[in-house]
């Protein structure tokens, strides 16, 4: 399978700049992120965009050019409408003091409410009418956000095996679409654990360590949460193949080094930390890798010039080959 090499911004930042730093950086893939906290529609902000005159001209020319463009989208209120919740409250999660509520997320132990994830995920396939068959569906960004009603208590449900549940659901449903459709399991915020329950045949691993100390390498033995992401991911590769496992960074996350308020600063990219993560992560055969490139746009571009783009996808180069 051949390797992926991308970045992952946000649709607000594609400019035709990107076009030409996907070709200097011989990147095979750009993802589109929105941020997306609950409650504000983001995934409906997006559709909405794409629909409009010209919604889609750089992500057509990206296509046109080779690369692979992926939506990668906190959506579990967008697949699970939260107006639901008045006629059938029980597909929606328990909070921690025992309050059901649709603030986010689900109830993964609900048949009713994986099958609207499963249905949700069909249509927005549907929609959004992506080349790839990868896709990065997953739920809101939001941590302690899983369900504690009785029947998921019952079930020892941890936080990874709600998200192995759901990421079946909407596996089946984006299948339904695309009969080679595969599905994102993403290791982050709750699900920082080992699950219990099998994945489905079409889902993949993608491992985003947002918590890790982001100035030196994840495997630097003087820090705890590098080692600690390190040992969560050897484990995760016991369950999944390391073949189709994806790893999502933040090397170049600029909207988190901005503070997630323009103008954007200047990006600080760390060339030896993302050398010696890349290093660690091809040596467990993993080759799909991705960073966060956020707030990389036309603004970035008029106020510090050219981004470190070409240097980044030579390190990825290095270790993944071409
Ligand atoms: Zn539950």
């Amino acid at each position: 399978m051949k390797p992926t090499r991308g970045v992952v911004l946000l649709y607000e930042d594609l400019c035709d700049h990107w076009l030409r730093w996907c070709r200097e950086g011989n990147l095979t893939s750009l993802g589109v992120h929105k941020i997306a906290l609950p409650g504000q529609g983001s995934v409906d902000a997006l559709l909405e965009a794409l629909e409009k005159p010209n919604g889609r001209r750089i992500i057509d020319k990206l296509e046109e050019a080779g690369v692979d463009v992926e939506y990668e989208l906190h959506a579990l209120e967008w697949l699970l409408p939260r107006d639901l919740f008045a006629k059938n409250p029980a597909m929606f999660r328990v909070n921690a003091d025992g309050v059901r509520t649709s603030d986010c997320n689900l109830c993964p132990s609900s048949p009713e409410a994986l099958e609207r994830v499963s249905e949700g995920a069909y249509k927005l396939a549907k929609i959004l009418r992506q080349k790839s068959h990868r896709y990065f569906v997953w739920l809101d960004d939001a941590a302690k956000a899983g369900c504690s009603c009785e029947k998921c208590r019952a079930a020892k449900l941890n936080g990874a095996d709600q998200g192995i549940l759901t990421a079946n659901a909407i596996a089946a449903g984006v299948k339904a679409y695309d009969s080679q459709a595969t599905a994102a399991y993403l290791a982050y915020a709750d699900a920082k654990c080992l699950p219990n329950i099998a994945p489905a045949e079409n889902v993949f691993l993608e491992f985003a360590p947002m918590d890790r100390d982001h100035a030196r390498p994840l495997t630097d033995p003087a820090d705890q949460r590098g080692p600690a992401y390190c040992r969560l991911l050897e484990d995760l590769l016991t369950v999944f193949s390391a073949e189709t496992t994806h790893v999502l960074e933040y090397w170049l996350d600029n909207a988190l080094y901005s503070g997630y308020k323009m103008p954007p600063v200047k990006v600080p990219f760390y060339a030896d930390i993302c050398d010696a993560d890349t290093e660690f992560y091809s040596s467990l055969g993993i080759p799909h890798i991705k960073t966060f490139a956020s707030y990389i746009c036309e603004e970035y571009h008029t106020l510090h010039g050219e981004p470190p783009i070409v240097e980044y996808g030579m390190i990825l180069e290095k270790y993944l080959g071409l």
